[in-house]
């Protein structure tokens, strides 16, 4: 029972406009994407005032328990001496472990199952684009040669994923779904109907040999990071194939180079790489086996990203209560 100098706090519906400490969006992306979202969470949090952190007043700054964070610099928490936890616009919070360590707050970063179809969408489309071997097609008609390469059906494909949490899960269900043969990796061991689920580094062992197309959509942590190189790499069958989704930091980009130049590995799909945008000098640009995109396999929808930010607030301005938080010991 509530005492009455502690009454029961109001349903955020029904708490007046504006009194609440205005909430910051942390934030370096472009003009135009930093005014969707504002738009976005302004619409989603009609009792709320919400604005750049640049804005603020030094005031305003120190009153700050809860931020918004989309792609922030270490700078702006450091303005923030009250800051309790963030929540973050991204699924992935790799840039912002640091800073939450350094800076004591908690991290809460999106998941949004409209992002997660996102993902698996396109773990079914690079998937399809290897398995019926769509590269060597278009190499085949820029030199002007009629060849009709051997086909094999979706369900003699092995598919592994690296990372089973909220994308690699529904990634394997997507792929499974569509005929092919689906394992998947984690930490703790799982059960997922219809996926071989293994763990573990004897698990990881097992799986790569018995793989074709190579999934990676594991957070980048002390453990993960390089995680693919020379000696997993040699143990995929020859002429197997990788996806990158996760980081480009868990791949050893000298050793994918070499898998690919020695023929070890067919083709790699590269999502994230280690320096973002990829630098105009790398190499991985023009590499016949390669295949660059820039990041897109799952963006952020910003006005979803808005209503689950402000369902967590929400509860946060009534009940105290903070959604699941990232490990900041484990990484993830
Ligand atoms: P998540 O829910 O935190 O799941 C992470 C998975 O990785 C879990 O299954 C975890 O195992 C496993 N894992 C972590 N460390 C491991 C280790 N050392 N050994 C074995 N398994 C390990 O993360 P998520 O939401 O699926 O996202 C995964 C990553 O995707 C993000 O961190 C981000 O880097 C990337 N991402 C990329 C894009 C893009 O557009 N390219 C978009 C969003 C996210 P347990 O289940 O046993 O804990």
């Amino acid at each position: 029972m509530l005492s009455s100098s502690n009454p029961a706090p109001m349903p955020p519906d029904l708490a007046p406009a504006n009194t609440y400490p205005v909430l910051p969006l942390l934030s370096q992306e472009s003009e135009s994407v930093q005014r969707k979202m504002l738009a976005d969470l302004s619409a989603a949090l009609p009792n709320e005032r919400i604005d750049l952190i640049d804005n603020f007043t030094t005031q305003q700054l120190a009153e700050v328990e809860v931020a918004i964070a989309a792609n922030p610099t270490p700078a702006m928490f450091e303005q923030l001496p009250k800051l309790q936890w963030v929540q973050s616009m991204w699924a992935g919070v790799e840039n912002m472990l640091e800073d939450a360590v350094l800076n004591q707050f908690k991290l809460v970063r999106l998941i949004d199952p409209k992002l997660t179809e996102a993902m698996a969408e396109a773990a079914l489309t690079w998937t399809l684009y290897l398995h019926r071997r769509i590269p060597e097609y278009a190499l085949l008609q820029r030199n002007r040669r009629w060849q009709q390469l051997d086909y094999k059906e979706a369900n003699e494909c092995r598919v592994s994923i690296l990372g089973l949490g909220e994308l690699g899960k529904r990634c394997a269900t997507r792929l499974a779904d569509n005929g092919f043969m689906v394992s998947g990796w984690s930490r703790n061991a799982k059960t997922l109907a219809g996926i071989t689920c293994y763990a573990g580094s004897d698990g990881l062992a097992q799986m790569l040999k018995t793989t074709d197309i190579l999934i990676l959509l594991l957070p980048l942590t002390a453990d993960t990071r390089a995680l693919i190189n020379k000696q997993s790499l040699a143990l995929l069958p020859s002429k197997s194939s990788l996806i990158n989704f996760s980081r480009g930091a868990v791949v050893d980009t000298n050793d994918l180079l070499q898998a690919l130049n020695q023929g070890q590995l067919d083709h790699a799909v590269l999502d994230v790489f280690d320096t973002e945008p990829l630098p105009a000098t790398s190499p991985l640009w023009h590499h016949e086996r390669i295949t660059v995109l820039p990041h897109v396999s799952a963006l952020t929808d910003s006005a979803s990203a808005a209503n689950i930010a402000a369902r967590h607030i929400s509860t946060y301005r009534v009940t105290g209560a903070l959604p699941s938080t990232v490990d900041l010991v484990q990484g993830y």
